[in-house]
């Protein structure tokens, strides 16, 4: 099976001259179609750096980007088109990433504007058949995203990432700004979507106990570097890496009531899961 997105010696660098940082320093990994790939590391490792790369929000110093064997440089305008219909992404903070000052209507039908031809009705039907999809309702069209808590909002997130019908979905960090109790749900709602549409998800995380409940595979930077990849079984039960060792074992000790948390939060979702 060939990879729908691969990432090749990524290299991203910020600042000039002697003052330079590397924040991504030659990163590879593939994204398989109907996989949940999770990208795991502590903050500033440069998770986010390597999939704004990908996304073209970062240009980045060398390294090869391909979206289904094309390479994202090189693509025609038709091929560009259709990258930025099929690869969509939620961002970590509901509350950044909704523009104020739109409709939760007009926010989820934007993609449909931008990368389709469908008429105001049809895409007025394509987004309550998608609010409906992610737990909202018809009614909260008109309304604007201050009305709505922070998971409501990552719904409302989820719901404009995946209204054009994309193959890929990148979420960074998409629970990290949410309460415990609210991320669950939420994470139920990406599995479940990711299911019933076949997606492939890039997921990123910095607590290893919710990306294992999600991913089929784990790439585990450090610094910038990918220190370590391989199947979930692989990285949770035979971690070779001592990054990767320290991620597993040092959350409980370090962080006892983190650690409580994360207990509570599997449990909620295992319930949840099996409700
Ligand atoms: P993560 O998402 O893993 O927390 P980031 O990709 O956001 O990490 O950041 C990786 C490193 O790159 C950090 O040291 C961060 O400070 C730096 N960095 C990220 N974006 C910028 C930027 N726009 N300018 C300068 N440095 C940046
Ligand atoms: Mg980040």
């Amino acid at each position: 099976m060939s990879a729908l997105l691969t990432v090749d010696s990524l290299v991203k660098r910020f600042g000039s001259g002697n003052r330079t940082h590397t924040a991504v320093d030659k990163v590879s990994f593939e994204l398989f179609p109907g996989e949940v790939l999770g990208i795991v590391g502590e903050s500033g490792s440069g998770k986010s750096t390597t999939v704004r790369c990908l996304m073209g929000l970062e240009r980045p110093e060398s390294g090869d980007l391909r979206y289904d064997g094309i390479n994202l440089r090189r693509m025609t305008f038709a091929q560009q088109r259709r990258f930025r219909s099929e690869v969509q992404m939620v961002f970590q903070d509901p509350y950044s990433s909704l523009n104020p000052r739109m409709t939760i209507g007009r926010i989820v039908a934007e993609p449909l504007r931008v990368n389709t031809k469908l008429s105001a009705a049809a895409r007025r039907d394509r987004v309550v058949e998608m609010l409906e999809l992610v737990g909202l309702e018809a009614r909260h069209l008109a309304r604007y995203p201050r009305s709505f808590s922070g998971g409501q909002r990552q719904r409302i997130a989820i719901a404009r990432a995946l209204v054009s019908g994309p193959r890929v979905l990148v979420c960074d960090e998409p629970v990290s700004a949410l309460d415990v109790s609210v991320q669950a749900q939420v994470l139920n709602l990406l599995k479940d979507m990711q299911e019933k549409l076949s997606l492939s998800v890039l997921f990123i995380a910095h607590d290893l106990a919710v990306v294992r409940y999600l991913c089929d595979r784990l790439v585990i930077m450090q610094n910038g570097v990918a220190v370590e990849q391989g199947t979930r079984d692989e990285v949770y039960d035979h971690p070779a890496h001592p990054y990767t060792q320290a991620l597993l074992e040092a959350v409980p000790r370090a962080d006892p009531a983190g650690e409580r948390m994360r207990r509570q939060q599997r449990r909620a979702l295992i319930e949840a899961r099996t409700a």
